[in-house]
């Protein structure tokens, strides 16, 4: 058997000519590289449908987190306090890097998926005069909602304050554009919805905005204001760049733009979850969130109450049958996710709920309804 697909959010399924991209090495400081990496920003920043030149795009070296940990640092100055909305583990860990760094922040938590709403963002910086940045998860990939950020970004803007969106695990396949969400900043990362290789993230912000945040960072190396001016001034990434990575993350782009950009890849994405949910649904499996609020990034499912069932036993069964899926990240209940991105089609989203049906098979469940804790719990969506 080839290698496996991976239904997890990054690192995920590449094309082969993304990773044959990588067969080459290339210099950091020459000129061909230098080319390479302004490509790399001016598509990106061509994603977000900036072309009034108000934004920057700013690639950072190491995983997502860095990048979130470089944006939250450089934007949010010494003396600002920012909201953090959590509902997963992705905003928990924005706090605690704000916390790291000793920034002064408060934190809406909504739990393990309740969706922050635009109505009680507005009343908490009304209550808070102090709050000057507001940190939004896009995606929160640890449930797989897709989180109201257009009405966020209204409640931020009508206060005049900054809104900073970890857009991580939807950018690329969901609409962020600047010109209908207002946000100073935004973050994503190589292995996502571009569908790159892991290596390198990328900060995309206003430039109005990254302008006064010189001197803001905690550190050396995380510091997107320096890493602006220096591949302003020449061009070059100010530490060793991950020049493979980047190599495959421009061939990434290229299948990007040709299979029709944004709208193109959300829309392959979305049919490969219409097509495993509804699969899923008809074996018994349930979703934890109403269909509302289901992103076409990632999917939960609460586990079977059949006693039979054992997700460790079901994991390999399914990765026996060529699939990686991925743990459940709830608190309260048994679940595991179902990614949805990658170079994946519903043709293979259709063999993924082939598998998960012979696996129940043989693991002797006959019945893969949920427990009545898990249907009370998702209940508190529709309070
Ligand atoms: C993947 C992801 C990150 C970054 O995770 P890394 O493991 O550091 O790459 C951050 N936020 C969200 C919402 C993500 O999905």
């Amino acid at each position: 058997m080839g290698e496996p697909f991976l239904l997890t959010p990054g690192p995920l399924t590449t094309a082969f000519s993304v990773k044959q991209a990588m067969l080459r090495d290339w210099g950091s400081w020459d000129a061909d590289f230098r080319a390479m990496t302004r490509s790399l920003c001016d598509q990106l920043v061509a994603l977000a449908g900036d072309t009034a030149g108000e934004f920057v795009c700013v690639p950072m070296q190491g995983s997502g987190s860095f990048s979130v940990e470089a944006m939250l640092g450089t934007m949010v100055p010494k003396g600002g306090k920012a909201l953090v909305l959590a509902n997963g583990a992705y905003g928990l860990r924005a706090a605690e890097t704000l916390r790291v760094m000793g920034r002064a922040y408060t934190l809406i938590d909504k739990g393990d998926y309740l969706p922050p709403r635009g109505d009680e963002v507005g009343r908490a910086l009304d209550d808070d005069p102090a709050i000057t940045h507001v940190i939004a998860i896009h995606c929160e990939t640890s449930s797989g909602i897709l989180n109201p950020v257009a009405e966020i970004a209204e409640a931020v803007a009508a206060r005049g304050r900054s809104l900073l969106i970890d857009s991580m695990s939807a950018f690329g396949a969901v609409e962020l554009d600047v010109n209908q969400i207002r946000y100073d900043a935004m973050v994503s990362s190589a292995n996502k919805c571009i569908e790159g290789v892991p290596g390198f993230g990328f900060v995309i912000a206003r430039r109005s905005a990254l302008e006064p945040a010189k001197g803001n960072a905690h550190s050396l190396s995380l510091d997107v204001h320096a890493q602006w001016q220096g591949l302003v001034k020449s061009g070059q990434w100010r530490f060793t760049p991950p020049t493979h990575v980047v190599a495959a993350f421009l061939e990434a782009l290229r299948l990007h733009a040709e299979e029709g950009g944004v709208p193109a890849r959300g829309a392959r994405y979305t049919q490969n979850r219409d097509v495993m949910v509804a699969g899923m649904r008809e074996l018994g499996f349930e979703t934890l969130l109403a269909d509302r609020w289901l992103s076409p990034i990632i999917v939960t499912f609460f586990n079977p109450a059949h006693p039979n069932f054992d997700f460790s036993r079901f994991y390999e069964l399914m990765k026996a049958k060529g699939f990686i899926i991925y743990p459940g990240k709830l608190t309260v209940v048994d679940s595991f996710r179902v990614g949805c991105i990658g170079r994946m089609d519903a043709e293979i989203m259709r063999r993924v709920v082939r598998a998960a049906g012979e696996s129940l098979t043989e693991m002797g469940v006959d019945n893969a309804a949920p427990p009545a804790a898990a249907i009370a719990e998702r209940a508190k969506l529709a309070a």
